[in-house]
């Protein structure tokens, strides 16, 4: 099956340009001015709209165990929502507890996908123990199943959190194999005051979430990794960087002590401030997510180092959790709002109940053209570096991933900038009963989304095949 998609405006990490791109088998086989149409081949328009390479959104979570419930997604409608917003590649979060074995635990989030999935994917392995053991098994899991980049959380102590020792280990490891680690940076310890203190003064509304994980708890926890990737030399990349103070503390350690550090921003950081996780009738509980949403003058912090390259991608950390059960885990009448699969919170709720997280697979590309681009805050070369071609190149998928050459993948983007529509629970192919969007007016649009050669999404609808999508062999880099 060939396709030929016809005067698109391409539009790579480094250039615009007007040509016609053949696409035979999973591949792009050609480029140039006035190609010919194969026999048999489906044949596009292109005119007036740009053709992207497919995005990638390197920060998903699709299986989720956590706070004692599991998000909402599985690869089924996770994998559709991506594609209808034009993400073709997702890279997941494994993320075992402390208990956990590391090979079964890869074994348990591979199967999730494995057969179901109709994009293209692969994992971070979260780190979430360092016993002697761990070694082994994590070179098994890089070299056996191609996966070049870990993830930990100086966060969420007793969950998933490392102590100092641990960190120091993984990023020894990590060095060793040129494996990049992924972080979530904030400084557990302060998180858990600051919530304590919180809740005992009666403060425990949603609004409350921010005020418990302040800038400079994020900012501490990135100049924490900072030094121990001084030390390691290893590469580390911090994942929903919210604010200025975190950017400072990373280009800092950049700067002048030579660490080698890339800053990861999320979609609702650019478009959302604080004052929504402050809507009264705990609908702020819709926007709680880690590191909290922040005051509105830190979305042109984040816009100007995305513009300038300080910020080297956009993601969303998309954890769906339904608003009418399972965000209600942080209400005050808990024990009233508990369905049978969540263990009861026996007193009521606060904001450190809330399971966290703001759905938002299906709209970043949307929001972030809507948001970026049309409103003249990016350029669309900016564009597509960070919500392709950078996660790419870092993660080990590059040039397969992320560019629009012959050789290629030919995973593409046909985009209507014409498009206008309205974001709507009601409308999305995520599972999950609330949009943190809802009613938001959006320009632009995926007319054509393929996932190596395949037509997976027309106008909005899903149009792939469940079960398509492959682990994709990833390669250390960062030697
Ligand atoms: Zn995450």
């Amino acid at each position: 099956m060939s396709l030929l998609i016809k005067n698109g405006t391409i539009v790579t990490a480094t250039e615009s340009k007007t040509a016609d791109i053949l696409c035979e088998g999973e591949t792009i086989s050609a480029i140039g001015e006035n190609l010919d149409a194969p026999g048999g081949a489906e044949v596009v328009d292109a005119a007036g709209k740009y053709v992207f390479p497919g995005f990638i959104d390197p920060h998903v979570h699709i299986y989720l165990p956590f706070m004692g419930t599991f998000s909402k997604d599985d690869y089924r409608s996770g994998s559709e929502a991506a594609l209808v917003g034009g993400t073709t590649t997702l890279i997941e979060m494994c993320c075992p507890s402390r208990e956990d074995d590391p090979l079964e635990a890869f074994a348990l989030w591979n199967g999730k996908a494995a057969g179901v999935s109709a994009c293209d994917y692969s994992f971070h392995m979260a780190v979430t123990r360092f016993d002697d053991d761990t070694p082994g098994k994590l070179r098994r899991i890089v070299r056996d199943h191609g996966i070049a980049s870990f993830k930990i959380f100086l966060a969420y102590k007793g969950a998933f959190g490392i102590d100092d020792h641990e960190l120091y280990a993984t990023l020894k490891l990590a060095k060793e194999l040129g494996v990049i680690v992924t972080a979530h940076c904030e400084n557990a310890d302060l998180v858990a005051e600051l919530q304590q203190k919180l809740v005992a003064a009666g403060r425990t509304g949603p609004e409350w979430h921010e005020p418990s994980r302040p800038m400079s708890v994020e900012a501490e926890g990135c100049h924490h990794l900072m030094t121990f990737a001084e030390l390691t030399g290893a590469h580390v990349y911090v994942v929903h960087t919210s604010c200025r103070d975190a950017i400072e503390a990373i280009t800092t350690a950049r700067e002048h002590r030579g660490v080698k550090a890339w800053i990861e921003t999320v979609i609702p950081y650019l478009v959302l401030d604080k004052t929504w996780a402050e809507k009264p009738d705990f609908e702020g509980a819709k926007y709680v997510m880690s590191p909290p949403i922040r005051e509105a003058a830190q979305q042109e912090v984040l816009w100007k180092a995305l513009a300038d390259g300080t910020i080297s991608t956009v993601a969303t950390d998309h954890a769906p959790f339904d608003f009418g059960t399972q965000k209600h885990m942080g209400h005050p009448d808990a024990g009233k709002c508990v369905d049978a699969q969540f263990k009861p919170t026996g007193a009521g709720g606060n904001f450190t109940t809330i399971p966290n997280g703001i759905p938002s697979v299906e709209h970043r590309v949307n929001l972030l053209y809507t948001h970026g681009v049309a409103k003249g805050r990016i350029d669309l070369q900016t564009f597509v570096r960070a919500a392709s071609t950078e996660a790419a190149k870092l993660f080990g998928l590059y040039p397969r991933k992320g560019e629009i050459a012959v050789g290629s993948d030919a995973d593409l983007v046909v985009y209507d900038p014409e498009y206008r529509g309205v974001i709507t629970a009601e409308s999305q192919a995520m599972n999950v009963d609330y949009s943190a969007f809802e009613g938001w007016e959006i320009e632009g649009r995926p007319a054509l989304v393929t996932v190596r050669g395949e037509v997976a999404a027309r106008d909005g609808a899903f149009t792939g095949t469940h079960g398509r999508g492959q682990l994709l062999r990833r390669e250390p880099t960062h030697a």
